[in-house]
This record gives structure tokens, C-alpha cells and sequence, in this order.
């Protein structure tokens, strides 16, 4: 409310309080999303969702017609290159073989999501109904109800775990793992390089020898007024052998987060969102800082193929859900306390909320965007819009609304790098939860084991980058192909 207070005051009217209004809400997914969750009045929801789904669809913004061009273009560069579509330009140089063995692994996943959610949709029904709802479940009941309904079960929110989560014991957790299965020894380095700004640090990375070989910066506060949101990782110098000698340039990668700095005298307090996304970025650290590959054009994440790099990343967020790590991580900053076990088992169990409709969500878009690039034939009878109408009978449990035009706001696709790619978000889960699969059949628990296969993982995926074929990394590391069983297990899923 305080946010749509502001817009309004931006927008000219300036008494606006966050308490009692005017509030504007505006189609940007962090103004829409939150009325549609928490907005008590049906009414409203239902002429933004109707106004949402109508972005870029009509009049002067029309998108329709340049879908049709770009995906006619697209068609034809095709052809030019000697490919059958443009889909098989995008899977040539990505992990995945063909189409073919893209929309089988959807398939199976399709396959094991679609009635988990027609049954999240049920569950919501029964909830909305015991909560006095007369009105049958429409497109824009479903994010409220949703949040209702989690807010019920889990019944914490994210504050409340902050004080257990203080950076520094969640680096010294993080760093002790790294140790225990990848055999690094991570330690401070402060003042050993320049940095940006004083809240920036920087640590070594050494084998279990203590010979360096590699460095990071770490630059984990928000700082609204100079650095974007959100977080990322990325490289300062990538491992290279010097032309002409024998000197090895050792990798400096930064990470960027953006959580809350220590105020008032407390640490910086992190949310469970906040850790598990410092593990994200700190798995693609490791990727560019553990190679062993010394041409530096194909060193650490440098060529890796954009369906296969979200492997080690999506693999380290599994660690926050390993009891004994997040234990190790979450101690009260000011107690002592572990973090105790209710809050543990209600992140286990928010973790698989609704998995099925978030899953079945990402297949559909997938999906879609493969038959666009593929056997759809632009100018012909069938529309893009149609395409999906058509997909959407076997990938929504409710079908769209007749206005709705979601693809003229599929900048995914149309604007941005995912063309014939959307998959890829999937393909890589699959990966990751695969990998961590083989950790969990060498049993969690025993250090013995997982050092072993730690090993392995830091001798194949980590090490390799983009030197070989991803599926010869994987296979190399795994002892067989990817399959979907593992990360269906983990959303809670599995037959
Ligand atoms: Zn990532």
C-alpha cells in the first residue's frame, strides 16, 4: 500500500497515504502481483487481471502483427542458414539434441505436474469455500486464495527468520561446506585488492594445500541510489595460460547481492529468500573459479552452454534445504539458538507448495514457445494466439480467457535471448536436481561419501566449463544421462 501510495503521489496526487490512499496500481509485476494477492475486492481484481492479460494487444500497441513478422523472419533466417526451423538454429548450440528430445522431457514432466495442479486447484476451492466464498474460482481468485491459503499452513513470514540468518554465519556455513565436499579452503583477503566501495570483501580460494587459486569479491548490500536490484555473478579475470609461458592468471570472479546492511548495530540479518540466493550466485562462483581449463576462452563460465549454466548454481540452493547445513547456517545472532526445527520443516513444506501449477506454468510457456519456432507456419490459418489455445488444453488446468493475448507480452521470446529457449529454465533444473541426486544416493550424511562425489563434481561440472559437450560433462560426472526423477521427487511430484 505504501508503494501504490507513492506511485499515486508521482502521479500528481499528493496527499496519498499508504493508509488511506488514493492508491495507483499500474500493470508492472511488482504494482499488479501484490494487489492481486492481497486485494479483498473481487471486483478489482478482476479488471486488472482482465486489463493484464490485454497488455500490448490492441489499437496504436498492437503487437499482434510484428509477432507475426518476427516469427516469419525468424522462419526465413532459418532457411538461409540451412536449418528446418529456427528452433534447430537455437538448439545447435545449446545442450539439448534436437526438438524432439526437448518436448519429450516436457512431456514427462507435463505428465506428472497436470493433475497436481488440477488438485492445487481443488485444494484452493475447498479453502475459498470453508472461508465463505460463493463465487466459483476464476483466473484472479487464484493468487489470493493462493496466499490465503499459504499464509495458513506455513503461518511465518520471512522476517521472522532474519535473526537467525546473520551474514557472517552464513559464510562461515557456506565456506565450511565448500570445504567438506569440494576440499577449498575459503578465507578473507580484505585489502589484498582494491574494491568499489568499502562494504565490498574480498576472499582466497585455496586447494586444501593452501596454494591459491582463485579470488572473489563479495558485494552483498542493497544500495538503492547506485546499484541496480536483484543479484548476479559474474567475472573480473577468467583462468588463461600466458601465451608464451608458463605463468598460469588465476580467476577473479565478484558476486553482487542485494540484502539488507547491518543497521543499528545489528549484523546484516538475512531472509531464507536471501541465503538461498547467495548460494545461487555462489554456485556459478564456482563454476568460473574451480576450472582447471587454462584456454581462456572456454574457462570457467566462459562457453558453457545457456541450458547447461544454471546447473551449479540451482545444485548449490539444495544445500539450504540439507538439515545439517542450514543448521550450521542458522544460528541466532544474538543467542546462539539454532534455527529451530518448526521453522525448518515449514521451509521443507513451502518449498513444494502449488509445485505442480508453478511447474505445469513453465511447460506451458515452453512448450508454446518450441511450437512457435518450430512447426508453426506464420500467415497461415492458424494464429500464434491459437497455438496457444491449443497447447493450453493439455498445459492449463483453467483455460484463458477469450481477451486473453499473453503472447504480445512474451518479451521472453519476442524481445529478449529466449527465443526456441524458454526451455531451458526447465532443462537446467532437471540438471541440477539430478546432480544433487547423486550426493543423496551417496547418502548426506556420510562425509566419507560426499567428499568422494564432491570430488567428482568439482573434477567434472566445476572444472570443465565450457571445454567439452555439456552431456559429455554430465555423463562424465554422473555415469549416465540426465533424467527427470530426481527433480519431480524434490517438488514433491514423483509418482
Ligand atoms: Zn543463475
Amino acid at each position: 500500500m505504501g508503494l501504490a501510495a507513492q506511485a499515486a503521489r508521482s502521479a500528481g496526487e499528493e496527499t496519498a497515504t499508504a493508509e488511506s490512499g488514493p492508491w495507483r496500481i499500474t500493470l508492472d509485476l511488482p504494482s499488479y502481483m501484490p494487489f492481486m494477492q492481497h486485494s479483498q475486492r473481487r471486483d478489482l481484481r478482476e479488471k486488472l487481471y482482465r486489463v493484464y492479460i490485454s497488455r500490448a494487444s490492441s489499437g496504436e500497441l498492437n503487437n499482434k502483427p510484428l509477432i507475426e513478422r518476427i516469427l516469419e523472419l525468424r522462419q526465413e533466417q532459418a532457411k538461409l542458414l540451412g536449418y528446418g526451423s529456427y528452433a534447430e538454429i537455437s538448439l545447435a548450440a545449446k545442450m539439448a539434441p534436437s526438438v524432439e528430445a526437448v518436448e519429450k522431457l516436457l512431456e514427462e514432466l507435463r505428465q506428472s505436474s497436470y493433475d497436481a495442479a488440477v488438485n492445487d486447484l481443488e485444494a484452493l476451492r475447498e479453502f475459498a469455500v470453508s472461508k465463505g466464498e460463493t463465487e466459483e474460482l476464476q483466473h484472479w481468485d487464484i493468487p489470493f486464495w493462493a496466499e490465503r491459503l499459504r499464509e495458513e499452513k506455513f503461518d511465518f513470514n520471512a522476517e521472522a527468520l532474519r535473526p537467525y540468518f546473520p551474514l557472517e554465519q552464513v559464510l562461515s556455513g557456506l565456506f565450511d561446506l565448500s570445504k567438506r565436499i569440494f576440499g577449498v579452503v575459503i578465507t578473507s583477503a580484505d585489502g589484498e585488492a582494491p574494491v568499489w566501495h568499502p562494504e565490498v570483501r574480498y576472499f582466497q580460494v585455496a586447494d586444501e594445500s593452501g596454494q591459491p587459486i582463485a579470488h572473489f569479491y563479495l558485494d552483498p548490500y542493497s544500495r538503492p541510489a547506485e546499484k541496480r536490484g536483484g543479484a548476479w555473478m559474474n567475472e573480473c579475470i577468467s583462468r588463461a595460460q600466458v601465451a608464451g609461458s608458463s605463468q598460469l592468471r588465476l580467476p577473479v570472479a565478484y558476486l553482487v547481492c542485494n540484502q539488507t546492511p547491518p543497521v543499528d548495530g545489528k549484523p546484516s540479518l538475512m531472509t531464507f529468500g536471501e541465503v538461498e540466493t547467495l548460494f545461487h550466485e555462489f554456485g556459478h562462483g564456482l563454476q568460473h573459479m574451480l576450472t582447471k581449463v587454462n584456454y581462456g576462452k572456454a574457462s570457467g563460465i566462459r562457453n558453457v552452454e545457456w541450458d547447461a549454466v544454471e546447473l551449479p548454481s540451482q545444485f548449490m540452493e539444495n544445500w539450504c534445504y540439507h538439515r545439517p547445513t542450514l543448521l550450521s547456517l542458522g544460528k541466532h545472532y544474538e543467542t546462539g539458538e539454532p534455527l529451530p526445527e518448526h521453522y525448518y520443516q515449514k521451509l521443507l513444506a513451502a518449498r513444494t507448495y502449488m509445485s505442480g501449477s508453478v511447474m505445469l506454468r513453465q511447460i506451458h510457456l515452453s512448450w508454446v514457445d518450441l511450437e512457435l519456432h518450430h512447426r508453426y507456419q506464420p500467415g497461415g490459418s492458424e494464429t500464434a494466439e491459437d497455438v496457444r489455445r491449443r497447447l493450453a488444453e493439455q498445459t492449463m488446468v483453467l483455460p484463458p480467457l477469450p481477451e486473453d493475448s499473453f503472447l504480445c507480452a512474451f518479451g521472453h521470446i519476442f524481445a529478449g535471448g529466449y527465443a526456441a529457449g524458454y526451455y531451458s529454465y526447465k532443462w537446467a533444473e532437471v540438471l541440477s536436481a539430478d546432480a544433487f541426486a547423486a550426493f543423496e544416493e551417496a547418502g548426506l550424511e556420510d562425509e566419507h561419501t560426499l567428499a568422494e562425489v564432491g570430488h567428482r563434481f568439482r573434477e567434472t561440472v566445476l572444472a570443465l566449463g565450457g571445454s567439452q559437450h555439456p552431456m559429455q560433462v554430465f555423463r562424465s560426472f554422473r555415469g549416465r544421462e540426465p533424467n527427470t526423477t530426481a527433480l519431480l521427487r524434490h517438488n514433491g511430484l514423483a509418482a
